[in-house]
């Protein structure tokens, strides 16, 4: 069987958008009949202390929207946090070194921003390859001075996929996003590694997350490809926008389930979330299986919503 997740990072509270990501996750996997499993994403454990993780899994369920497992639940593929799953990654790193495709990269991110190279829409830098080719002596006298981070060798090549919310995209991931990093400098691996291995050994089948990170997805396909994992159905939703039109951040207290759950019952969140992403008409209290039962990915928004004034 087949399952969707919630992969969130434990850095704060939940806001409105986190909450909208994980209802029409979990929407869209139970009206499909499958599970859902909580992966915390706390591989940076200095942002992410076991506190908020913890609030996240009250949270979710306070709601009504639990995972089925994953987290603190535990489940045969865990440990679901990332920051107990290093040895796993290493395991993968090593495969993508032994294929010849892993090098160290000794640029500071400073220096990559002062180069001339294009940046991507999300204002990272295309990595020019400065450090593709370098010679043994010469990572030998680097190395004395700083440890590199490590990056992945990408081919002059279109990825291509098909979105299940947003449609058809494509990108060349030498041109537009370059040789990419696997693992820090400190040793932490990243993201992009650790969301692949992890979605493929938890058994994902859809992976439904913020449109900000579709730009991530064809590096993570090339990932799936080299490692011979089993990709899932990728589903991109619009961003939630605050009646300004700014990104909902974790430090706009008025949106943080710290306040919400002051001022409304979990079934008034739901019912203004499924309003806001086309799955009821009105913003009435609501089930979130009343709304898993009327789901559908054709009535989900393509376009960021701005969050209507007065609506919470
Ligand atoms: N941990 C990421 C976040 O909270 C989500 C990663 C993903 O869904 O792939 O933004």
């Amino acid at each position: 069987m087949g399952a969707g997740r919630y992969a969130p990072s434990p850095s704060g509270r939940m806001h409105l958008g986190n909450l909208l990501c994980c209802l029409v996750a979990w929407c869209s996997a139970k009206s499909a009949g499958e599970d859902v499993v909580l992966r915390i994403e706390d591989l940076d454990t200095l942002r992410c202390p076991r506190s908020y993780a913890d609030l996240i899994e009250k949270d979710l369920d306070w709601l009504g929207i639990s995972p089925d497992r994953g987290g603190s639940r535990g489940g045969p593929e865990g440990p679901y946090y990332q920051s107990e799953r290093s040895g796993i990654y290493e395991e993968y790193f090593r495969r993508l070194e032994s294929m010849g495709l892993i090098y160290p990269c000794f640029c500071s991110r400073a220096q990559l921003h002062a180069a001339s190279a294009p940046h991507r829409e999300d204002g990272q830098v295309v990595y020019p390859g400065t450090c593709r080719g370098l010679s043994e002596q010469e990572i030998a006298r680097r190395s004395a001075q700083r440890p590199p981070a490590w990056r992945v060798k990408v081919p002059d090549r279109d990825i291509s996929f098909t979105d299940g919310n947003l449609g058809f995209t494509r990108e060349n991931l030498l041109r537009d996003c370059g040789d990419f990093v696997v693992r820090r400098f400190d040793g932490v691996f990243a993201y992009q590694l650790a969301v692949v291995v992890d979605d493929a050994l938890m058994g994902v089948t859809q992976v439904v997350r913020g449109s900000d990170l579709l730009s991530s997805t064809p590096r993570q396909l090339y990932l799936y490809e080299l490692l011979e994992l089993p990709a899932p159905q990728f589903y991109h939703i619009p961003l939630l926008l605050a009646s300004d039109g700014r990104r909902l951040s974790k430090r706009d207290g008025d949106v943080s389930l710290e306040t919400l759950e002051e001022k409304y019952s979990p079934r008034e969140i739901i019912g203004k979330l499924g309003y806001l992403v086309g799955l009821q008409d009105s913003p009435r209290p609501a089930d979130p299986a009343r709304l898993a039962e009327n789901f559908a990915w054709d009535r989900v928004p393509k376009q960021d919503i701005l969050l209507p004034e007065g609506l919470f």
